[in-house]
C-alpha cells in the first residue's frame, strides 16, 4: 500500500484525489491537510492543520499537493526533506523552486511536478509541437473558472514554451502597438502570445490556434470535470516511487 497525505485536502481539486486515492487498490490516504479547515471530514478523513504532525503521525510515502502558489513551496519542502515523494499539481510557481527543492532533498526523493494531470491536455501540447513545426503563426486562448489563483494557466505556459521550442521562425505578433486597451492583446510567454478568460462555469479549457496563407488549425482540449486529472495524478503516485529528482510533465511518465 502507497501511504498518501494530500495538502489542500478541502479544496476542489483535494477532494477528487481523496476519492481517487481512496478508490484504487494500492494506496491509501493516510493524512488530509488544509489550515482552515482542520477539523472537516473529506470521504470520512478527518482534516488536520500542520503537515509536519501530519507527517509524523501518519509516516506517508507521498505527497499530493493541490494548494496555492504561496504555500505549494514549504508543503514539499516540508515532505521531500522528510524523504517522501512529492506529486505536485498546484500552479503558478517557477519550476526554480521546485528544482532547488529536488537538490535538497535527500537522495532518492522525487519531486514530480506536471501543469495538467489531464492526458488529453497532455495530448493537446504535443501536437501544437508538432504543428509549431510547419505553422509558426499561433496563439494560445486559455479558459478556467473564475477562482483560478494564476495567470496565465501553467498549461498555458507549458504550452508556449514547447511551441517556442519547436518553432524554427518566430514570426512577429502584430498589433500590440496599436492596442486600444491595455492587454488587448494577450501576454506574451516564451515569445507566444495568450489570452486567458476567467469566467464561472468553466472548469480548464485550451485553444491552441495556429494562422496560415487561407487556413487556421485549431487544436482544443476541455477538462469538463475534474475527474479528468485524476488517472494523471493516479499514475504519478506510483511512478515516483520509481524515479528520483527533479520530473516536469506528465508525459514523462506517460
Ligand atoms: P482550491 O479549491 O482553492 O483548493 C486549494 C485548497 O488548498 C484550499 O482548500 C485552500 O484553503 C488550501 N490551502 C491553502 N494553503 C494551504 C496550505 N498551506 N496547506 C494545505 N492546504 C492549503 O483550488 P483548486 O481548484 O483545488 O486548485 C488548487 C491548485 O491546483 C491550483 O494551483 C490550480 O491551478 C491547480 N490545478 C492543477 C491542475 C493540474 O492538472 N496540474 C488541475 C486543476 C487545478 P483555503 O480555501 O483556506 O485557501
Amino acid at each position: 500500500m502507497i501511504r498518501v497525505v494530500v495538502t489542500g485536502a478541502s479544496g476542489k481539486m483535494g477532494r477528487e484525489v481523496v476519492r481517487a486515492v481512496t478508490a484504487e487498490p494500492d494506496m491509501t490516504v493516510v493524512a488530509a491537510v488544509d489550515p482552515l479547515h482542520a477539523g472537516e471530514a473529506v470521504e470520512g478523513i478527518r482534516v488536520t492543520g500542520d503537515l509536519r504532525d501530519a507527517i509524523e503521525a501518519s509516516s506517508p510515502d507521498v505527497l499530493v499537493d493541490f494548494t496555492r502558489p504561496e504555500a505549494v513551496a514549504a508543503n514539499v519542502r516540508a515532505a521531500a526533506s522528510s524523504g517522501i515523494d512529492c506529486v505536485v499539481g498546484t500552479t503558478g510557481v517557477p519550476i526554480a523552486t521546485f528544482e532547488e527543492i529536488a537538490e535538497g532533498a535527500p537522495e532518492g526523493v522525487c519531486v514530480f511536478v506536471a501543469p495538467n494531470f489531464a492526458i488529453g491536455a497532455v495530448l493537446m501540447m504535443r501536437f501544437a509541437r508538432e504543428a509549431a513545426r510547419y505553422l509558426p503563426h499561433v496563439e494560445i486562448v486559455e479558459l478556467h473558472h473564475d477562482r483560478k489563483a494564476d495567470a496565465p494557466s501553467g498549461t498555458a505556459i507549458r504550452t508556449a514554451e514547447g511551441i517556442s521550442q519547436a518553432r524554427t521562425v518566430v514570426p512577429a505578433a502584430p498589433g500590440r502597438e496599436s492596442e486600444v486597451a491595455d492587454g488587448a492583446r494577450g501576454a506574451v510567454v516564451a515569445g507566444v502570445t495568450v489570452h486567458s478568460v476567467r469566467l464561472p462555469g468553466l472548469v480548464a479549457h485550451q485553444e491552441v490556434i495556429f494562422g496560415g496563407p487561407g487556413q487556421t488549425l485549431t487544436i482544443r482540449h476541455d477538462s469538463l470535470d475534474r475527474t479528468s486529472f485524476m488517472p494523471g495524478v493516479v499514475m504519478a503516485i506510483r511512478a515516483v516511487r520509481e524515479r528520483s529528482g527533479l520530473v516536469v510533465g506528465l508525459e514523462e511518465i506517460l
